[in-house]
């Protein structure tokens, strides 16, 4: 195995560029050197949540970093082995616990026996995978795959509360190729809904009004959960709904001078998108499935459009795997094909 420093530009993408080439480093052993990290963010380098995945990807594996700091846009990381463990990670802001632990768990699916990560920082964030996403939609395929995980959300937690806590079970274990495309059936809607969290029903009410108008759903069948406990103030809207066996979840987070109307219509459109195309994924299922399919060496997925997440994600992948990543667009039907390369 090579242990050239492979060198990343981290300039064009966000922290999941960063948080690939954590993930790859550990399973193959590769040292890297990213420069320009996060570097056309409006607030460029590493934040709290980047940091924590940094600092717990380099705890797993006993890794060597150099520039592990608040702000730096450099960062060098030398990995060991991957050790399994009973891991437990504070972000100490409210960033988002599904990114860190979404660094982690394909790297502990390689260490030599069980695992168990807690998290605290947030769990629903603007931005970033919902706790709710990862276990209805990401999850199910990962485990379709033969990853042995199971995950518990302890406690919610939003921006800026955060205070969120979740847990994963990692049993060792191989990923096989998926295939999720061809001819698509049409959409069901399992559940469309609202959760509001120390704040006014109302709110959740108002959000329940559109997904019925947009959706074409009955408004009494809808109903606000409304989160007690010590979680801080909160809202998200979820449309989880099914295409030829694959879940779906499409979310969106209430902020600050944000209209709840405008919230439950993030979610929706999304939601249309997908469900108006012939593809098999949204884009966030589809860039978050890029590494699990070059780990396992192969896979393939339609999706609504090549997103700038993946397109970087590719480049990053092909700089730590030997697997090809080919990404076509037509029209609204976009699809992404890991394997080997053509001979
Ligand atoms: P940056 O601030 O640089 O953007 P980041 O670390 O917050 O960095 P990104 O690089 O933007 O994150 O990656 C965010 C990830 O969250 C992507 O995988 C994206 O698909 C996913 N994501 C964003 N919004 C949602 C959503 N509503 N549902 C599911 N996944 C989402």
């Amino acid at each position: 195995m090579s242990q050239d420093l492979i060198l990343i530009d981290g300039t064009h993408g966000g922290g999941q560029v960063l948080r690939t080439a954590l993930s790859l480093s550990i399973i193959t052993g590769r040292p890297f050197r990213m420069t320009g990290i996060r570097g056309k963010r409006s607030r460029p380098g590493l934040l709290r949540q980047h940091l924590t995945a940094v600092q717990a990807a380099a705890e797993i594996c006993g890794a060597r970093i150099l520039g592990a700091e608040l702000n730096s846009t450099a960062i060098e990381f030398r990995p060991g082995s991957v050790r399994a463990g009973n891991y437990s990670f504070a972000i100490g802001t409210a960033g988002s616990t599904m990114l860190v632990l979404q660094t982690l768990l394909p790297a502990l699916l390689q260490a030599d026996g069980p695992s168990t990560v807690r998290i605290s920082g947030g769990t629903h964030n603007p931005a970033a995978p919902p706790f709710d996403f990862i276990q209805e939609a990401w999850l199910p395929l990962i485990q379709r795959m033969g990853a042995q995980i199971e995950l518990t959300l302890v406690k919610h937690g939003f921006v800026p509360g955060g205070g969120g806590v979740v847990e994963a079970t990692v049993r060792p274990s191989a990923l096989h190729p998926l295939a999720l495309d061809g001819e698509m059936e049409p959409v069901t809607i399992v559940s469309a809904g609202a959760l509001v969290s120390a704040l006014p029903a109302s709110i959740g009410n108002r959000e329940l009004d559109r997904l019925a108008a947009r959706l074409g759903l009955e408004r009494r069948d809808l109903s606000v959960t409304e989160l007690g406990g010590q979680a801080g103030p909160g809202n998200v809207v979820s449309i989880i709904a099914m295409k030829t066996g694959t879940t779906e979840v499409f979310s969106s987070i209430g902020q600050e001078r944000l209209r709840a109307e405008q919230v439950a219509d993030e979610a929706i459109d999304e939601f249309k998108a997908w469900a108006q195309s012939n593809s098999a994924v949204g884009n966030h299922l589809a860039d978050q499935l890029m590494l699990p399919m070059a780990i396992a060496g192969a896979g393939r997925l339609t999706t609504v459009r090549l997103s700038n997440h993946i397109r970087t994600n590719a480049a990053v992948i092909q700089q730590f795997i030997d697997v090809d990543v080919r990404l076509t667009e037509s029209g609204n039907q976009a699809s992404i094909a890991v394997g080997p390369h053509p001979r």
